[in-house]
C-alpha cells in the first residue's frame, strides 16, 4: 500500500492509472477504523482495480468543538488494517494540503430541504463542511466509484446532491451498516464509550427494532414515543427520533402502508453522540 501526503503525489499517481483505463474506488473516512470501514473497503477492492482510502478529520464537518478535539486517532491500527484488507493507495494529507487557502472563508452548497432536518436541523453547518470536503477529495481524484456506509443515511443523500451540483461522474454506492454482535451500529465514536454506556449503547439498536416490528398503518406517534421511552431509559438525551420517507426524508406522521420508511436516531449516551438508522420495510 501506498501512503500519500501530498495530492500532487497521489493526481500523478492516479492520472497514470487512468490511462491505462484501471477503475478507482474511493473511500473517504476520519479515520479510528473498524470493521465497517473494512466493509466498504471489501466492496471497493471487489469492483476495481484500485481502491484508494483517505483518513482526514475534517474540522469543517464538526459543529461542535469538543467533539472534534476528542475524534479518536488510531493512525498506526488504521495503516496495518488497510494494509491487511488490500488496500491500493491510503491519502492521509495535512490540514493545509486540504485546505491550502484555510477555511475561514464560507462556502454555501445548494442542499435545500435535506439541510433543514434531523442532522442537518441538529448540527448546523455539518452537511455544508462535509460537502466541502468531499468537493475537494473528489477533485483531486475523480474516482469511478465512491463508497460510503448507510449508517450516515442522511450523508449519503447530501453527498448524492453533491455529486450532481459537481456534474461527477463518480457512482455512489450505499453499503450497508455492520454491527456488533448485539446490534450497536460500528462507530469510531463507541470507543469513547465506557463499560456502562456501552451496555446502554444497545437502546439505539432496540429502539429502532421496536419501531420495524411495531409500525402499522396509520399514526406513527405511538411507536416513535415508546422507542423514545426506551432511550431516555438508558440514560439517552435525544436529538430526535423519526420515521422518515426512505427517498426524500420527508416527516411521516401518518403511515399508509406502502410508503417506503427509515426511522432514524441520534442521541447522546452522556458526552458521546450517536447515530443509528433501519429501513423498515425494505
Ligand atoms: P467516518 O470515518 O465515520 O466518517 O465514516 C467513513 C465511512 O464509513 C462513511 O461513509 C460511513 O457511513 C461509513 N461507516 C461508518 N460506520 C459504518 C458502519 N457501521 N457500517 C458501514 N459503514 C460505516
Amino acid at each position: 500500500m501506498i501512503i500519500f501526503k501530498q495530492s500532487e503525489d497521489l493526481v500523478n499517481k492516479l492520472q497514470s492509472l487512468k490511462k491505462d483505463r484501471k477503475s478507482i474506488g474511493f473511500v473517504p473516512t476520519m479515520g479510528a477504523l473498524h470493521n465497517g470501514h473494512i466493509a466498504l473497503i471489501q466492496q471497493s477492492l471487489a469492483s476495481n482495480e484500485i481502491t484508494v482510502v483517505s483518513i482526514f478529520i475534517n474540522p469543517t464537518q464538526f459543529n461542535d468543538k469538543k467533539d472534534f478535539e476528542k475524534y479518536p486517532v488510531t493512525i498506526e491500527k488504521d495503516i496495518e488494517l488497510l494494509a491487511a484488507a488490500g488496500c491500493d493507495a491510503l491519502f492521509w494529507p495535512t490540514l493545509e494540503e486540504i485546505y491550502p487557502h484555510g477555511y475561514e472563508q464560507p462556502v454555501h452548497y445548494e442542499l435545500g430541504y435535506l439541510e433543514t432536518v434531523l442532522e442537518g436541523k441538529y448540527r448546523p453547518g455539518h452537511f455544508q463542511g462535509v460537502c466541502r470536503v468531499m468537493n475537494r477529495l473528489l477533485d483531486i481524484m475523480p474516482p469511478d466509484n465512491l463508497y460510503m456506509g448507510q449508517k450516515d443515511y442522511q450523508q449519503c443523500m447530501v453527498v448524492s446532491r453533491l455529486l450532481e451540483i459537481m456534474q461527477s461522474r463518480a457512482v455512489l454506492h450505499t453499503c450497508p451498516t455492520l454491527r456488533e454482535p448485539d446490534g450497536l451500529a460500528m462507530s469510531s465514536r463507541n470507543t469513547r464509550l465506557n463499560k456502562t454506556e456501552r451496555e446502554n449503547a444497545i437502546a439505539i439498536f432496540a429502539a429502532l427494532r421496536f419501531i420495524k416490528e411495531n409500525i402499522q398503518p396509520g399514526a406513527v406517534s405511538a411507536v416513535i414515543e415508546r422507542s423514545r421511552q426506551m432511550l431516555e431509559e438508558k440514560e439517552f438525551r435525544i436529538d430526535y427520533v423519526a420515521i422518515a420517507d426512505a427517498t426524500t426524508l420527508e416527516p411521516v406522521a401518518n403511515w399508509d402502508g406502502k410508503q417506503k420508511l427509515v426511522a432514524l436516531v441520534a442521541a447522546f449516551q452522556h458526552e458521546v453522540r450517536l447515530i443509528d438508522n433501519m429501513v423498515l420495510n425494505p
